[in-house]
């Protein structure tokens, strides 16, 4: 059974870390002389979206003290610039932080890549940063945030900062969902943290920050994503991300299923995307009666890839729906409407179809 700590974080990160740890079972699996990898979400976009520097920090010196030879945090940021990657880290003040701790900080685009082609579920050709993949521990340390394809965004998903900066859209592309688990069974994740001391909602960048107090862990990045979702609002089943984590043996995903040390999981509603999309969007008509979260999931995902190419104004999803005759209708559920709509057909339809269908692409025959 995979164990999840819930530990309260006070004034003493690094004791809040360490307590995280040992509660999590993590104590040990770090050997003398290991190299240890950090995998923050550090994103370049908005400082406030990001893993906490006290939090790295503390899993640095905690990796030192349990023996590791070297310790390196390694991002790939999203593909924002060099100039806005360098002031980002620069406000945070990471460089002077880890170089006062002997720690080096690698910017996996500047670093050796990996190759894998012909994957099942990913792009033709995909590069991951070798750091990540040789270290002998990785430490996988996102911040709590809900995310408008994913509906959080956590340590599964963090793995997409090890991709060179041209796979992360194509993951889009191919469809982010089994992209990013096919990217997780190559990626090996031994210790993985969700810095929930404040947790994000409403937008996985621009959000608003609802202080929680709290470190989640665990040994499997399913089960810490698990505790964390359910931990704001999504309970077991409700984040397909983690189902299909799960079903590729990944991990446990059913809450039910874990063991959790320390504080108790006390549930608290935060706002989803979905929930704010009348504010990101006030030009869009969702119809949605029952649509379930991986269809949402495909229209928060189109969203994002059809960007200002947008031309359709309504949309419908969900069985119980009675779409406008000038909406764009998604899933297999409502069928009955393709002969007289535009659609994108599937269950749940794919993201990258209905990015395009939102840019008026000629609807499938
Ligand atoms: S089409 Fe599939 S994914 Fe979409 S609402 Fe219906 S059952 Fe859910």
């Amino acid at each position: 059974m995979s164990r999840v700590s819930i530990s309260k974080v006070g004034t003493d990160v690094d004791a809040a870390f360490a307590l995280a740890m040992e509660r999590a079972g993590c104590v040990g699996v770090i050997k003398a002389g290991n190299r240890v990898v950090i995998k923050p979400n550090w994103n370049a976009c908005a400082i406030a979206g990001s893993t906490k520097l006290a939090v790295v920090v503390a899993a640095c010196r905690w990796a030192q003290a349990q023996g590791a030879g070297e310790v390196i945090v390694g991002e790939g940021p999203v593909p924002v610039g060099r100039e806005k990657i360098e002031s980002y880290l620069a406000a945070m003040g990471a460089h002077a932080a880890l170089a006062a701790i002997g720690v080096r900080f690698v910017l996996f685009d500047d670093a050796e890549h990996v190759l894998f082609r012909d994957r099942e579920n990913l792009p033709p050709e995909i590069g991951i940063a070798k750091l990540a993949l040789e270290c002998d521990v990785l430490i996988n340390i996102p911040i709590l945030k809900v995310h408008s394809c994913c509906l959080t965004t956590l340590c599964v998903k963090n793995l997409k900062g090890c991709l060179r900066p041209p796979d992360k859209m194509a993951f889009h592309r191919v469809g982010l969902l089994p992209a990013v688990v096919a990217l997780n069974r190559l990626v090996p994740s031994q210790i993985n943290v969700v810095d929930a001391i404040e947790a994000m909602e409403g937008d996985h960048n621009r959000g608003r920050l609802v202080p929680l107090g709290l470190l989640i862990a665990s040994r499997d990045r399913v089960a810490a994503d698990a505790v964390a979702s359910a931990l704001i609002g999504l309970p077991s089943g409700k984040v397909p991300l983690l189902k299909m984590a799960a079903e590729a043996g990944l991990g446990e995903h059913r809450v039910e299923k874990l063991e959790i040390a320390g504080e108790p999981l006390v549930p608290q509603r935060l706002e989803f995307p979905q929930d704010s999309l009348k504010r990101h969007y006030p030009d869009l008509d969702i119809q949605d009666d029952g649509a379930c979260s991986a269809c949402q999931a495909a229209l928060m995902d189109g969203l994002y890839v059809a960007g200002g190419n947008r031309k359709v104004k309504k949309v419908a999803m969900g069985a119980k729906s009675k779409p406008a005759e000038d909406a764009l209708v998604l899933g297999k559920c409502l069928s009955k409407h393709f002969a007289t709509h535009a659609h994108v057909p599937g269950c749940p339809p794919d993201g990258t179809a209905v990015a395009c269908a939102l840019q008026g692409c000629v609807p499938e025959a």
